[in-house]
Parts: structure tokens; sequence; C-alpha cells
């Protein structure tokens, strides 16, 4: 799409239309409550949250959008200085709450944007918004895929967030005399405490903004603020940490989880060994280093600290439903929306190598009946539109490159144990 015409997640640019996927921090980076630059598009759900978020934003300014429907807009193409229309669809993403996908038809092809998404194939939702895709789409191809690539390394395998939610009840239920405590975001995650909710016949205290948010999504039942109520309490999770534990410790017996897709590693206070027994990776290879962190998904569950549990709970694709989403899109271009994430890699590196032939894309079409497709998906994911060998080469200097990089900076996270912050990923 020609700059200056649509800003999705990019509060900054000048655009005719500014389009909001989901309400996470990352996402809102230069929104606030002053902002004023154009009209803005988001879910029903993310217009309701938007007033508790940014009090005071002129609210004439957003148009809340149908999920599922083609909604057209007229806008001026810098480029030929003529009105043009662009047609926009959103589309579920299984992250959070009012989390759209946006596909935009116009001059410039079709594209998708996917914002933050979880493509579990276990999941309703999911279902409906491959369905939604697959209406919507009809014969045409995607030409350019902007997907969240928070986990698009063949290192990241999780469970399904069913089975996960599982575990954490497991956890809790294994601890019944004591009072647990749950890192959770602003937003998000909901699903899963309704579940510890239902499942152990509990209330789960939350703090008092957060029980507003819970209102504005219509759940009025399973939360209070009332510490007296219940021995689950989900907190912020900038204030999950050890130091917290200990000291919550120190008056009643508490066991911290930590729901989340990333790797999560702890210091051991007041200890020089600060690898906290991890100190043999330093002499790990990449390969060793990712097949640590896969054993960390098939065991499922971490218990890094006396008190305190991480669980793979994740609002994002891991990568096997990363790749089976682009084997049913099979797009043209491929580009990932998260720069700084912890593993990044251009996500076209490994997923070059999942579609290098187009025998996938073949077979992907026949099974979902796409028969209308013209001459086959012949794609090659030639990212930035180029496949020339030099520029593959090129590619994978960078992925080497970038790999080190990946690597030394989590090495170097984990030698300072250190958390992976708010600041490293604001949802996961
Ligand atoms: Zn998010």
């Amino acid at each position: 799409m020609e700059r200056g015409m649509i800003s999705v997640d990019r509060w900054s640019e000048g655009s005719q239309v500014y389009f909001l996927t989901h309400l996470h921090a990352d996402h809102t980076v230069g929104l606030s409550p002053r902002w004023n630059k154009g009209p803005l598009f988001c879910s029903r759900i993310s217009a309701r949250l938007f007033h508790h978020k940014f009090p005071g934003f002129d609210t004439s300014l957003i148009r809340s959008l149908e999920i599922g429907q083609w909604h057209s807009l007229s806008l001026l193409s810098l480029s030929t200085n003529s009105q043009t229309t662009v047609q926009v669809m959103a589309i579920e993403a299984n992250h959070c709450p009012g989390a759209v996908m946006f596909l935009f038809r116009g001059a410039f092809g079709v594209t998708l944007y996917t914002g933050d998404f979880r493509w579990e194939v276990t999941s309703e939702i999911a279902q409906m918004g491959k369905t939604m895709l697959l209406n919507a789409l009809k014969n045409d191809k995607i030409d350019t895929l902007y997907i969240d690539n928070t986990y698009c390394n063949p290192s990241y395998s999780f469970p399904s967030r069913e089975v996960a939610a599982q575990q954490v009840v497991n956890i809790i239920d294994s601890y019944p005399e004591h009072d647990i405590i749950i890192g959770i975001d602003t937003l998000g995650k909901e699903d899963l405490l309704l579940y510890i909710s239902k499942m152990l016949k509990v209330k789960i205290w939350v703090w008092p903004e957060r029980l507003q948010t819970m209102h504005l999504l219509g759940l009025h039942d399973n939360f209070t603020t009332k510490t007296t109520l219940t021995r689950v309490r989900a907190v912020p999770r900038y204030s999950f940490s050890v130091e917290t534990l200990e000291a919550l410790n120190t008056m009643r017996p508490t066991i911290g989880i930590m729901p989340s897709g990333l790797p999560w590693k702890l210091k051991k206070v007041g200890s020089k060994d600060k690898s906290c027994g991890l100190s043999s990776l330093n002499k790990e290879t990449d390969n060793d280093l990712h097949m640590n962190m896969r054993n960390r998904y098939t065991n499922n569950i971490e218990k890094h600290h006396q008190y305190i549990y991480t669980v793979p709970y994740s609002d994002h694709s891991c990568f096997s439903e990363i790749v089976e989403f682009v084997k049913f899109l099979c797009p043209n271009n491929i580009k990932g929306i998260v720069s700084s994430s912890l593993s990044y890699v251009d996500p076209c590196y490994h997923l070059h190598n999942i579609y290098g032939t187009s025998s996938l894309c073949r077979k992907h079409v026949t099974k979902e009946e796409r028969a209308g497709v013209e001459g086959e998906c012949k794609a090659t994911l030639a990212c930035d539109g180029s496949d020339d060998v030099k520029l593959k080469r090129k590619r994978i200097k960078q992925y080497r490159l970038c790999v080190h990089k990946t690597r030394v900076s989590l090495l170097r996270r984990f030698n300072r144990g250190a958390k992976i912050t708010s600041e490293d990923c604001s949802d996961d």
C-alpha cells in the first residue's frame, strides 16, 4: 500500500485513515487522549474499551467495524492524485478481546495485516476466522501478508490454550492451602481466568481498573476486588516478581503462576550465581539453545523458583500454527510485524524453507477446495518482491547474523537472570 493512505497500529505517520488491531500497549504507542490525526477504525469491542484506556478521546473519530463484512473507503491516491476505493474487512484474530486482523483490497492488490493472532486449529474462533477469510478471498490471492511473527521460530512449540488452562488449574488444585497469584496484562487471558473460576468454583480477585474492564466485556460474575472472597488473585504482570512472591510468603504460603509463551528466567536474590542453574548455557550451540526452549514446551510446566511456575499459555500463534496459516493463504510476500521479538528472524527465512516448492500450496488448495484459484499457488515467498540468488544469499547471511544476535541477546538476558519484561513484549 502506498504511504499516506492507511496506517495500521501506527499513530505518528500522516495517513488518511488509521486502523487499530487491538488495545495492547505495543500497538497503541503514540495514541493518547489528544490524538486527532484522522478517523480510527477498530472492532466494536475495542471501541467499547477505548474510552476506558484513553479517557477524553474525541469519540467522533472512532469508527467501529462489523466483523466479517466489507466496508468501502474512498481515499486519495497520492501517486495518481485521484480518488481510489479501498475495501476493508475486520476478521477475528483470536488474540485478546476486540483483536482483529484487517484484510484490505484496492488498486495495490490484497493485503492482510494480522496484528497479533492465534491460529489454534481446535478453536472455534480460529475456524470462524478461517471461514471469513475463505469467503472474503474467494479466488483472490494475498499479495502481502503482514504477520505476527512473535514466535516465528521452530523453537516455539506450545499447546493450545485449552490444554495450558487445564495445566494452570492442576497447579492451583495441587496447592489447596496456598494463595495463588497469576500475572496478567491490562487486557487478555480473560478466558483463562474464567476457566479457573468455573473449574475451581472460585471468584478471581482483580485490581479495580481490571474489574472495570471485565464489566465492559460483560463479565460480571466471576471477578471481585474483595481479597477476603478468594485465594486466587490475578495481578498486573509488572508486579509479579520473585521479590513479591517471597514477601507474600512471609505472610501466607503463596504460589505464583505466569501464563506466557515467552521463556521466563529468574535471578537468585542475593546470589552471585545469576545464571540460576543455566551456567552451561554459555557453552551451548544454537541447537542446544533451541532444544532447551523446545523442552520447556514439551514438558509444558516449569518451576523456576520454589514459589513460581510458568505455563505456556499464549495468545500468539506458535511456529506450527504460523506455518499452517501461511500454507492456508499462500501469500506472495510476507513481512513480520514484530521487529523486536525475542527471537526475531525475518519470517521469510523459516517459511521459505517450508514452501520452497509449490507442492504444499497445491495440496492446500485442493484440500480447501479453492478450485477456482488459477494457475495454482506458485508463491516463492519473494520477500520484498525478489527471489534472486544474490538476495537469497544476503538473506541467509542476515539470518545468521540475526540468529547470532538473538542468541547473544538471550544469553545476556539469561545470564543477567532477566525476566522478560513488559517492555520486551507487552503481551504474550
Ligand atoms: Zn497483543
